[in-house]
């Protein structure tokens, strides 16, 4: 695999740019030649010639482009608006092939169709890149639906932008097509040498506390916690609804994990009903952190990225990076996370509007990241493993104050996430059996009985869910024979005997303490034959316990079933109903009403 990597700057130029590539084919063995092109001006007459141009040159070349928001030749951003990096395979059994498919929210299933179809015929495919117009789009059916892609092909890509990113106007185009507003491009790559390494850095850190997205549409958060998104953005960062909304939260992006990555969304508009348009679809009901950008961290990911393709022996990498992280550096240091990668293979691709990775099985659409590519024709024995070059003092031996910071508070919102758990975990135990409470048992009777109403009217089945309650026997007795502390022994004995049995008999059941010396036991997905028969299992278990002074003592039960559409406490007065009967009818018995 040979690269030329270059700048357009006038037609006289490419053409003796083209007649040197030429040259060089004529005087090796190749067997494809590929063209990336990268244009940052949405001039589309001035692409249309470029494409006129090579192929009139280099007839039997495939070309593939993309509009962007800047060009990246050399592991730097290029100054040029048009930048052109030409491929050379040099593998006869490497194969490429190009597709160009028209591309709508309502396309998206015949696209992944048809490329899944090919690829299911063609096993030599290894890796498809893909430029793709998104700008205004949900891609989160185009993702999903490349999960049915064979497990072992990499997928990569980046969406089409433009110089400005507040313009929303982009193209891809492709030796396969026209130049398109509403396409996407695939280039598939294979063969028995030629391989393929992807990966994906952030760099951004996750920031405080975790945020329930609980309420989503596309692209629009409405809602964080069941508040509105933007009062998030103006609590913890003061960031005002103004103009600069976007380039003072474009530091702050949300971080959630989705199919086991890391996804960074950035907020690109706040709205007046205090959602927050984000640069791609988030997901809903996912746990969300605000993440910051900090120079450093950002470059020590970068590092430890790059390390981990010096064995692989790549020959040239692709780059599909945000817009934001553009934004975000600066054009004059921008180049700082891409020139390590050039390093050890030449560098090439583009700012995007979105990057696409496959990781596992999932395709997932990125923002604020930077994809990845390295690929490699023939096997790597006998060549010298390359070393990113990279001043790592720039991160290494001292830390940033923001990164300091950012540690304190991560480590503080720990702390304090930590006790409230314990108390949220105190509010619903009682301190001697460590139970749960009367309130907290309640709560869960109450939740099922709602959910038995729900599907009451759904008209579907369910299996019923029993309820046992428990009273000791002559209990008063044992306090006043033995002492309070022996009657407490007792008390501890019984809840870790019915804890015992039901993760025997009915795991997944609640255990509660429902006052002094009685208990409620909430029995889900547990019809009352099996509440009976643990019911019993419960009362021979106690009869048996030894304690250090009182002898053994017995329980008295009542059982039942709670029925479709009654309310909670009913359930439980039946329960009670039950074992006041084994009460009066001489204790130490099971009831079931
Ligand atoms: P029965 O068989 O009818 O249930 O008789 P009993 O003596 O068990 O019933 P009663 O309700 O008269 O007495 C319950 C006793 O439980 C009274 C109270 O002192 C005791 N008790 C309640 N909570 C605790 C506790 O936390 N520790 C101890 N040791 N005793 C408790
Ligand atoms: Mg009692
Ligand atoms: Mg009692």
């Amino acid at each position: 695999m040979k690269q030329f990597q270059f700048n357009y700057e006038t037609e006289e130029n490419l053409v003796s740019m083209l007649k040197r590539i030429r040259q060089w084919c004529d005087s090796s063995v190749v067997s494809n030649v590929l063209f990336q092109i990268y244009s940052e001006t949405l001039n589309k007459s001035l692409v249309e010639n470029i494409c006129n141009v090579i192929g009139r040159e280099i007839p039997d070349a495939l070309y593939m482009g993309t509009s962007t928001n800047g060009n990246i030749i050399l592991g730097d951003k290029s100054k040029e608006s048009i930048s052109i990096v030409c491929t050379i395979f040099e593998y006869p059994s490497t194969h490429i092939k190009l597709f160009q498919f028209p591309l709508s929210e309502e396309e998206a299933r015949e696209v992944t169709k048809s490329l899944i179809a090919f690829i299911r015929q063609n096993p030599w495919v290894k890796s498809i890149k893909t430029f793709t117009t998104m700008r205004g789009m949900s891609m989160t059916d185009f993702c999903d639906y490349l999960a049915e892609l064979p497990k072992s092909i990499a997928f990569c890509g980046g969406g089409a932008f433009s110089e400005d990113m507040n313009e929303s106007a982009a193209f891809v185009f492709s030796s396969e097509g026209p130049i398109s507003d509403h396409a996407t491009v695939f280039l598939l790559t294979g063969g028995d040498d030629y391989y393929v390494k992807t990966a994906h850095v952030t760099g951004w850190k996750p920031l405080g506390r975790y945020l329930e997205v609980t309420k989503a549409r596309g692209a629009v958060l409405y809602e964080l916690d069941h508040k509105p998104a933007y009062e998030t953005y103006y609590r913890y960062l003061n960031i005002k609804n103004d103009e600069n909304f976007f380039t003072n939260t474009l530091e702050f992006p949300f971080i959630y994990e989705l199919n086991g990555m890391d996804i960074l969304r950035a907020p690109i508009a706040s709205n007046q009903d205090g959602s927050i348009t984000m640069t791609a679809d988030i997901a809903e009901n996912v746990k969300a952190r605000i993440s910051y950008g900090d120079p450093w961290t950002i470059l020590e990911s970068v590092y430890n990225t790059a390390i981990t393709f010096q064995d692989f022996i790549p020959q040239a990498f692709t780059v599909f990076s945000c817009a934001a992280r553009r934004t975000f550096w600066g054009d004059e240091e921008v180049g700082n996370e891409t020139m390590p990668f050039q390093s050890i293979a030449p560098t090439s691709g583009f700012y995007t509007s979105g990057e696409f990775l496959r990781s596992g099985r999932y395709v997932n659409q990125h923002n604020v990241t930077l994809v990845i590519v390295a690929e490699r024709e023939g096997d790597i024995e006998g060549k010298e493993i390359p070393k990113v070059d990279m001043d790592t003092e720039v991160f290494s031996g001292k830390v940033s104050m923001i990164s300091r910071l950012a540690t304190f508070i991560q480590a503080s919102t720990e702390e304090l996430e930590e006790a409230n758990r314990l108390l949220g975990k105190a509010a619903i135990t009682d301190g001697l059996t460590r139970l749960i409470n009367r309130t907290e048992i309640q709560h869960r009777i109450t939740a099922i009985a709602k959910e038995n109403q729900g599907l009451g009217s759904l008209g579907r089945v369910r299996q019923g869910d029993s309820l046992i309650m428990i009273d000791i026997d002559n209990f008063k007795h044992v306090n006043d024979t033995y002492g309070h502390k022996e009657g407490d022994i007792v008390l501890r004995k019984l809840s870790d005997m019915l804890k015992r049995v039901i993760d025997d008999l009915a795991p997944g059941s609640s255990i509660g303490r429902w006052g002094g010396e009685e208990f409620m036991i909430l029995l889900p997905g547990v019809d009352i034959e099996k509440a009976k028969s643990v019911a019993e299992a419960f009362r021979t278990s106690f009869s048996e316990i030894d304690f250090p002074n009182a002898p053994h003592q017995t329980i008295s039960l009542g059982a039942t079933e709670m029925i479709a559409g009654e309310l909670a406490d009913i359930s439980c007065m039946r329960a009670d109903d039950a074992l006041y009967e084994a009460k009066k009818t001489g204790k130490n018995k099971v009831v079931v009403h």
